[in-house]
């Protein structure tokens, strides 16, 4: 059966190809492939790999696909609640039955709940009462389930605030600034931003940072409402009654449980008091609607908005801040420890059972979760059923591969990063990667992130992917998109772009607390319910993935890469991708820092020098990879192997980044302000902002230090 599908497929891909005209890259890539098969591999032994990877690529199937996305979100299954332990059950049982082994792994972290909807009140000649609900939708079925939380958001302080109402933008620093400028204080005020920016964390940081008493975050319909098109349920955007959920937690301090930072929140550890954690806002937080954000803004009086604020509603924004216009704000909050549950399943490696090919997902969601992150988790599933039949087919993959869906990561990272603090000397030890995927499927746009060294692993494999909608592949797609929305002048496009790993998602604690090289996936589209009860099963089947297609395509392709790390005679690590990064990074630093007037107050040229041996290492040990792979010489690859696995853990310093210990990646952290997007050379890049030159030098010089690290591992691989 999955022989003939196989075949088929094959058939269908060659016959696309010799029908399109071949783009010179594509050329150059077949010839090149022709020439060494897949990277990493002998010749004879690519064989054999293209003959697994076929057949696990034929499994992953829309029914299927489709049907597990439909049993994980029949229900609300926010972490800690009896629907998130049913799917968890689901998720193990589902593996169990594929012929893997999987099972259920608890931590008891610290959440809240609201204890009952939260209270908003508009003050004015008289007092308004107004929603913190979403609307019920006509034609979306689950929009009228009983158990869809309330607005509310994670980790919000419970309080009863009343004071008058500012209006501050994205809720950033330079917006304090302009509200400064204006001559509005928001001391002892309710401020009310607008999602988008930067992580919500941030904008509670910074209103209680500025002596507001409250903060309210609403949905502007310029970010994702009908300023971007069609509203759901006639469209995928956001309808103006819906609100977006999530974390307030300080993410960029340190994720995971609060009460148990840098270790596992299991028996033995002892915890700290909640108001000891340092990543915990203190201020009652609320998201709400921008039917209900109308009615406060269109209201306010005080100064017209400064450049920048106005958004998308239909009146001239002011900023507000006068006596007239109060707001009362009281949410509740049900804090407690409560039990998470990971799933963990895990297929042993027949050659190198100590060496890890780890991917993960998250499975808890705010409301129903379809897209964040359900439809990963039905990828994920998908894998352990193509893995499974494999195994059965007798396949036996050289280095153990582990699956896991983990809990409550909405909340903060908490399953994987409590997994990752428990398992951190195993982690260090032996794991080759961290494969993320977290809200899988919007659309069918491709996009990537990951650490330099393993692009030329992403590009290859999405090589090997058919797109649904094209018929071209992923990789084909993705380039042809990146070349239409290439920045004007940007001439450097000859391959797609690849991001870089800030926060957010579950790659967090491996790559940033433990030096795990990790990747992380998507295919994007029109998505404008994020963290709504219209994140549903219905929105997925109807805007999407109809057909669920590009589940499928998910499935193929996280597969794939674990197959290629997994099976590997010479692992994909391309560190001179990391030199040619790094260097980018500096030059952009050195940029802002001549305009600082710092340029002279740190090591330039040491910094260069690192870099310059690090890509001289970087090209000598691919050189001498190639080499081994292609001679089939075991024992040499196993020591390049084990280099560069063990490069990528050299980035780490111990002593961690600079009022954050947890995070220790000298490369890559989310910023302070920059919420989820990351800040490469991170102390560095903050001291340049700051136009603090002691910092600079001290943070370069632990950079430079790490460099000469990884580069000193590399070069062990050949010694
Ligand atoms: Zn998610």
């Amino acid at each position: 059966m999955s022989n003939m599908k196989t075949i088929l497929i094959l058939l269908l891909l060659v016959s696309i190809t010799l029908a399109a005209p071949l783009t010179f890259t594509e050329t150059f890539i077949q010839k090149s492939f022709a020439q060494t098969g897949i990277d990493g591999f002998s010749a004879e032994r690519a064989t054999a790999e293209r003959r697994w990877e076929d057949q696990f690529r034929a499994i992953p199937d829309q029914k299927s696909a489709r049907e597990h996305l439909r049993r994980l979100t029949l229900e609300p299954h926010i972490a800690g609640t009896k629907e998130d332990y049913a799917t968890a059950v689901y998720v193990r049982d589902q593996l169990r039955s594929y012929g893997l082994s999987a099972d259920l792994k608890e931590y008891e972290v610290w959440l809240n709940y609201p204890n009952t909807s939260s209270v908003l009140e508009l003050i004015t000649t008289r007092r308004q009462r107004l929603n913190t609900h979403e609307a019920v939708v006509s034609g979306d079925p689950s929009s009228s389930h009983p158990k869809i939380t309330p607005l509310f958001n994670g980790y919000s302080a419970s309080g009863d605030v009343t004071g008058p109402a500012v209006y501050a933008n994205y809720g950033l620093p330079n917006d304090y600034e302009d509200l400064k400028k204006a001559g509005v204080d928001v001391k002892g005020k309710i401020v009310i931003v607008r999602y988008g920016n930067s992580f919500r964390g941030v904008k509670a940081k910074v209103a209680e940072q500025n002596g507001s008493i409250g903060c309210i975050i609403y949905s502007d319909p310029e970010d994702d409402g009908y300023m971007q098109g069609d509203v759901f349920p006639k469209g995928p955007w956001r309808p103006v009654a819906s609100g977006q959920r999530g974390s307030v937690q300080y993410l960029f301090d340190y994720p995971g449980d609060p009460l148990t930072p840098g270790k596992p929140a299991i028996d033995g550890t002892p915890r700290l008091k909640p108001e000891e954690a340092t990543d915990l806002t203190h201020i009652p937080v609320q998201p709400i609607a921008y039917d209900v954000a109308q009615t406060i803004l269109s209201q306010l009086k005080g100064p017209l908005r400064p450049r920048g604020f106005q958004g998308g509603l239909p009146f001239a924004y002011h900023v507000g801040g006068t006596s007239d216009v109060k707001l009362r704000l009281k949410t509740d909050m049900d804090y407690k420890l409560r039990t998470i549950w990971n799933v963990v399943a895990r297929i042993d490696g027949n050659e190198e059972k100590d060496r890890w090919v780890v991917l993960g997902n998250h499975r808890d969601a705010w409301v129903f979760g379809a897209v964040d992150p359900n439809s990963g988790s039905s990828a994920m599933l998908e894998v352990g059923h193509g893995f499974g039949e494999l195994l059965k087919q007798g396949w036996k993959p050289r280095r153990t591969i582990i699956l896991c869906s983990w809990d409550a990561e909405e909340y903060g990272l908490i399953g994987s990063t409590e997994w990752a603090e428990e398992f951190a000397d195993d982690l260090r030890a032996k794991a080759v990667a961290y494969l993320n995927l977290d809200a899988a499927v919007s659309g069918p746009h491709f996009g990537a992130s990951s650490v330099p060294s393993l692009w030329k692993l992403m590009r290859g494999a999405t090589r090997d992917v058919k797109d649904p909608n094209t018929g071209k592949s992923v990789y084909q797609q993705w380039q042809d998109r990146s070349r239409e929305n290439r920045p004007e002048g940007d001439q450097d496009m000859r391959e797609a772009r690849i991001g870089a790993l800030g926060s957010g998602s579950d790659y967090t604690p491996f790559l940033q607390h433990l030096g795990v090289a990790s990747t992380d996936m998507s295919f994007n589209g029109d998505y404008g319910v994020y963290h709504s009860a219209y994140d549903s099963f219905y929105w997925m089947d109807r805007f999407g993935d109809p057909g669920f297609h590009y589940h499928v395509a998910a499935a193929q392709l996280w597969g794939t890469l674990a197959m290629r790390l997994a099976d590997a005679d010479g692992l994909q690590f391309d560190y001179t991708d990391y030199a040619t990064q790094i260097r980018d990074f500096f030059t952009e630093a050195m940029r802002l820092a001549r305009i600082r007037n710092l340029a002279g107050s740190f090591d330039e040229k040491s910094m260069t020098s690192a870099i310059d041996d690090f890509a001289k290492e970087a090209e000598r040990v691919e050189k001498e990879r190639q080499e081994a792979v292609r001679k089939s010489d075991r024992e040499r690859l196993a020591k390049i192997n084990d280099a560069l696995v063990q490069g990528e853990r050299q980035f780490i310093d111990a002593r961690g980044l600079r009022g954050r210990v947890w995070y220790k990646h000298q490369i890559y952290a989310p910023g302070f302000y920059t919420g989820y997007a990351a800040q490469p050379l991170t102390d560095f890049r903050q001291a340049i902002d700051d136009r603090n030159s002691v910092v600079a030098k001290e943070s370069l010089e632990r950079i430079i230090d790490s460099l000469k690290r990884v580069t000193k591992t590399l070069k062990s691989a050949t010694d």
